[in-house]
């Protein structure tokens, strides 16, 4: 039997997500945090799941959760829908208002989903490229979202892999069309306190999407949250799986959001790294990093980056390659790791030479 006369067509190009982790003792690669969930909220989530009945479905609206959020962020209820992960949650949204008529568009380079989830949602995904300072060209998008009945827009906010916010004017002038819905994925928020969370009023057609897999070290529980207007999260909630997330997961994010005071010092303290090591990285001949918003750092190597990255292996420090021929030739993305992982990846681009 021919099993290949099954497969879609359209996905023959789409290779399985792969994350390749080579041994290392430092991993600087998954803009993760470097700190586990502090001991006396891991204690209390212990406790808690010790109360757990694993028989039964989690809370199918993960309404626990959004309750807190909706109080901590001054958000009412019926604009947040949970995931299993932001990534679960910008495929819904795909899935639910991506038309055949539609387009979805997003800078390029930026996060691989929004083009991985598209595809897999069937609809046309169009990439335009950021400008020389990797923020977004007005005219430009202008054309292009001319071009389209409807536009559906994902922007990573600060943007992953280049780390800076582009221009809030662009985007607005995005927001203000009534061809477009706009996804600002804000996962790297907490680093960048940039948001438009405060201007949903003015845009029915933003959609804000925030994880705890970034400064809240959630990322081993996949957990992700999305605000939009009641009518968006109502066609979002059609397409959503019953019980998408656990109750483990549930009770986690609950837990921390009650302590969120407790994660102020790591941020600070990763802020504080992160100019460490930008200017580390400046210092350095041969080696360009990037202004970033974000938890970690692009940037471009006079030698070969694949070069640079498998000494930084040999070392025992993984980074992640990003080299391709266009816009990230010979760069490499560092995620900020704490004062000692740091210091041996300085240490270990020191040893390249
Ligand atoms: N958006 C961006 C821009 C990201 O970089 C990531 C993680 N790499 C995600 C979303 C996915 O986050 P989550 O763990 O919530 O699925």
């Amino acid at each position: 039997m021919n099993l290949r006369q099954f497969f879609r067509e359209d996905l023959a190009d789409l290779k399985p997500y792969h994350v390749d982790q080579p041994p290392h003792r430092v991993k600087l690669d998954a803009n993760e945090s470097p700190f586990n969930l502090p001991a006396e909220i891991r204690q209390e989530i212990t406790e808690a799941m010790s109360q757990l009945k694993f028989q039964r479905y989690p809370d199918a609206g993960s309404t626990l959760l959004r309750t807190q959020l909706s109080e901590q962020l001054e958000v009412d209820k019926e604009q947040i829908v949970v995931g299993n992960g932001s990534d679960e949650l910008i495929g819904n949204f795909m899935l639910a208002f991506g038309q055949s008529d539609g387009c979805v568009s997003f800078p390029t380079p930026t996060f691989s989903m929004y083009q991985i989830l598209a595809q897999i949602a069937r609809l046309k995904a169009v990439g335009r490229p950021l400008n020389e300072r990797f923020d977004l060209n007005a005219e430009e998008w202008d054309f292009h979202l001319n071009t389209n009945a409807i536009n559906l827009v994902f922007i990573s906010y600060p943007n992953n892999p280049t780390g800076n916010n582009f221009s809030a004017e662009i985007i607005r002038q995005m927001l203000s069309r009534s061809d477009t819905l706009v996804i600002l994925d804000e996962a790297y928020y907490e680093f960048s306190e940039q948001t438009f969370l405060k201007e949903r009023g003015r845009y029915p057609n933003l959609i804000i999407t925030r994880t705890f897999s970034k400064a809240y070290g959630l990322a081993g529980l996949r957990v992700g949250y999305l605000i939009a207007h009641p009518e968006i999260i109502h066609e979002i909630n059609k397409v959503r799986l019953p019980y998408n997330v656990n109750r483990f997961s549930q009770i986690a994010a609950t837990t921390l959001l009650r302590c969120q005071n407790r994660f102020s010092p790591q941020i600070q303290l990763i802020l504080s790294e992160r100019e460490r090591l930008f200017k580390a990285l400046k210092a350095t001949r041969g080696l360009h990093p990037f202004p970033t918003d974000a938890n970690f750092i692009l940037f471009r190597t006079d030698s070969p980056a694949k070069q640079v990255f498998q000494s930084l292996l040999a070392h025992g420090v993984l980074v992640r390659d990003l080299d391709r021929p266009g816009p990230l030739k010979n760069c490499l993305r560092v995620t900020v790791g704490t004062p000692m992982e740091n210091n041996l990846f300085l240490e270990g681009l020191g040893s390249r030479r």
